[in-house]
């Protein structure tokens, strides 16, 4: 089977009957973007800028970022690459600035600890709009928003990079600027931030999380960590309808996007992209390939009937053996 799907890699992530779903990769270390190429993939959905971050001694300067960052918008261009700004915080520290809390994850977070801290946003995204010149398709996401204030903030440091890179001399362009929906007050905020953002990207990672109130590291608690749970599920339909609404491209970079039936769901459900690990391209691709929009669309409408994550869980298993 799996002979079967490396021959699939070249293929259009296209239904049966001609519906085309995006497939993208998440990346954070120094990819090698010949390799990821060779599969058909529509762009780079999720750069973890926080990995490099992480491996470093201190903070990389300016130069460096931009080295960095030139390497994966060189490397898929003319594919965009959505780069998230640091995301640290959590479960993700860097060695040279220790965050000690006792609830991290609700804690200073993402956008949180960068705008407290405008001095380290604005070099990345000097960093960020450097790299970018000539090549136009740079995306940049911002994680862990729950205010549109946060949203705000972020396009003043971006306009004054875009400001200062020019009085430097020579223009940068401005890249299309999205919103992680990660935090479930977003839910309830998306008209709000559609004025502000060009698109939309669902980390179900942290919505898991915060929406069923589950830590996603605490073994003692995994059994009720699943974002197959019905209210996940709601939670998402609800966003894609908004979303369309709205008119701005939603896409998701979370683990759900990687599982076949998941992303059969998210199809279902009208998501203009996935972007999950490279691994997963090939279960997913050949999951797409073997069923009609419609088929995706009634799996998802018989999943919403049900009322436990076991039962959706159980629902899905048997309607992908038939697809097999
Ligand atoms: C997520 O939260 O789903 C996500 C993609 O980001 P991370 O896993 O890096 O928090
Ligand atoms: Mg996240």
């Amino acid at each position: 089977l799996s002979e079967l799907l490396e021959h699939e890699q070249d293929l259009p992530s296209v239904t049966t009957d001609g519906h085309e779903m995006p497939l993208m990769v998440n990346t954070g270390l120094a990819v090698d973007a010949v390799t990821l190429l060779k599969s058909r993939i529509s762009g780079v959905g999720l750069y973890r800028t926080e990995v490099p971050f992480m491996i470093a001694q201190r903070f990389p300067g300016e130069q460096e970022q931009t080295r960095l960052y030139r390497e994966q918008l060189e490397g898929f261009a003319p594919l965009p690459v959505v780069m998230r700004t640091l995301d640290i915080g959590g479960d993700k520290d860097l060695p040279y600035f220790p965050i000690d809390e006792a609830n991290p994850f609700l804690g200073w977070r993402g956008m949180r600890v960068t705008l407290d801290h405008p001095e380290v946003l604005i070099v990345q995204l000097r960093a960020m709009l450097k790299a970018s010149r000539g090549l136009d398709n740079l995306h940049v996401l911002l994680p862990m928003i729950t205010n549109v204030a946060e949203v705000d903030e972020a396009l003043g440091l971006l306009e004054r990079a875009i400001v200062e890179l020019g009085e430097e001399g020579g223009t940068v362009a401005r890249p299309r600027v999205g919103a992680m929906i990660e935090v479930p007050a977003t839910l309830y905020q998306l008209d709000a931030l559609a004025k502000r953002v060009d698109f939309f990207s669902v980390g179900s990672n942290d919505l898991t999380q915060y929406l069923l109130a589950v830590d996603r590291n605490n073994p003692r608690v995994s059994d009720l960590y699943d974002p197959l749970h019905p209210a996940l599920l709601t939670a998402l339909d609800k966003l894609s309808r908004d979303a369309r609404r709205l008119e701005r491209p939603i896409s998701l970079c979370g683990e759900l996007a990687g599982d076949p039936a998941g992303a059969l769901l998210l199809m279902g459900m009208g998501f203009a992209g996935l972007s999950m690990n490279a691994p997963s391209l090939p279960k997913v691709r050949a999951a797409i390939r073997r069923v009609a929009l419609g088929d995706a669309r009634t799996l998802l409408a018989e999943v919403m009937e049900q009322d436990t994550p076991e039962e959706v869980r159980r629902h899905l298993q048997s309607r992908m053996a038939d697809w097999q």
